[in-house]
């Protein structure tokens, strides 16, 4: 078994409080407990959902100071006496859920994602956007060694999440599916996990870039830029005038919400992922009820929805557009997140930490 060298400080990006300044600074590295893992954090994707934390958009109570992240991809280095399956060495990943209690009645079902006492990595307890971070080890992601740590990363996330609400839209090999934020994170992996389960996509995002990229390189047939186009009469008519069989949210603006039903085929599916601040979501009942339509919600994955997550990327079937830069990056990325300039994912590398120099650190404070 190999030894790993742990050091006692390491570098994280951590905020004291919500929209306050982000500070690239070092801390202790935490010591795993019995039944987790300590997981040398190799590369971390950056979600919306870290934004959305930051930002503290959401009704929902989480630790502070915090450190955000959680699509942290890197080796194992520490075990907990209790650990059995995962050695120091191992690949491992760190995903939303950090644990869960596993006695509860959703946990029973394996659908610990609603368990009322899951803790969730980088909100109520710290995350990935730090060099050392602890999971439970029942929770953390197998890795297989072959599969490339930065790739990896927007899976734990992103991948497990898209491929769990492409399952739970009930559409089949076939049909015609709706990705909604197509150009994001999430969209981009939507795109090519629905590819991989024989559904056919029109992409719905804006700007140029992403067009090219959903439709070049992710297999969109369709691209609607919402910005130009009015969204439900594109979508109508690239489906025969019937709409889609499924519709994927993943948008971080309130509109698409309020529009979906209305292009969502009778019989078909809406599936709300996307988490935008105080949003509502509309629909007509009396069209609901005489469409027969189906409107859920979908939240992350299971641990077997990430295995099989992991397992289509094993297979070279999802390749999603994503860039690589430095830990101490990570407000220049919420910049351009917030604007939606991001297409694709944001990786960050964390083996490349090192003191700021002067104009990084008056950019690091003057965000807030
Ligand atoms: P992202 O910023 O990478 O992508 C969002 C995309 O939405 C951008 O490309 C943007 O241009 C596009 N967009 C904005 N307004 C739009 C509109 N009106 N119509 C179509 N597209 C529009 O974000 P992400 O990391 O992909 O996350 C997306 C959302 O999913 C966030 O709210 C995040 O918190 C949420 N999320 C939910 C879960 C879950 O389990 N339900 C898991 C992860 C993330
Ligand atoms: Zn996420």
């Amino acid at each position: 078994m190999p030894e790993y060298a742990i050091p006692t400080m390491q570098w994280a990006q951590v905020f004291e409080k919500n929209g306050g300044p982000i500070e690239y600074k070092q801390i202790p590295v935490p010591t795993p407990g019995p039944d987790e893992i300590l997981i040398n954090v190799k590369y971390t994707g950056v979600c919306h959902t870290d934004l959305h934390a930051w930002k503290g958009d959401w009704p929902l109570a989480m630790k502070l100071p915090l450190v955000g992240g959680h699509e942290g991809a890197g080796v194992v280095v520490a075990v907990g006496e209790l650990v059995k399956d995962i050695k120091i060495g191992d690949h491992a990943g760190i995903k939303w859920l950090n644990s869960s209690c596993g006695q509860c009645d959703f946990c029973m079902a394996s659908d610990e994602p609603i368990c009322e006492s899951a803790v969730l990595s980088g909100y109520t307890r710290d995350g990935t956007f730090q060099q050392y971070a602890v999971v439970n080890a029942g929770h953390a992601a197998r890795i297989p060694k072959h599969l490339p740590l930065d790739a990896m990363a927007p899976i734990l996330c992103g991948g497990i999440t898209v491929y769990k609400a492409l399952k739970e839209s009930q559409a089949k090999a076939g049909n015609t599916v709706v990705i909604t934020g197509a150009g994001g994170g999430l969209g981009t992996l939507a795109l090519q996990y629905a590819k991989a389960m024989g559904f056919r996509t029109i992409a719905v995002d804006t700007g140029d870039e992403k067009a090219q990229i959903c439709t070049q390189k992710l297999g969109a047939e369709v691209f609607v830029d919402f910005m130009k186009e009015d969204v439900i009469e594109s979508v109508k008519k690239h489906t025969g005038g019937l709409g889609a069989h499924a519709v994927i949210l993943l948008a971080v603006s309130e509109k698409p919400f309020q529009q979906a039903t209305e292009y969502c085929r009778s019989r078909g599916t809406v599936v709300c992922v996307g988490l935008p601040a105080g949003a509502k979501i509309t629909a007509g009942v009396f069209s609901t009820v005489v469409r027969m339509l189906t409107i859920r919600g979908s939240y992350v994955g299971n641990r077997l929805d990430t295995q099989e997550a992991i397992d289509f990327f094993a297979r070279g079937l999802i390749s999603a557009p994503y860039k690589v830069g430095k830990l101490s990056e990570l407000p220049k990325v919420y910049e351009l997140m917030e604007k939606g300039q991001i297409a694709g994912r944001y990786v960050l590398d964390t083996s490349v930490c090192a003191p700021l120099q002067g104009h990084e650190r008056d950019r690091m404070l003057t965000m807030s």
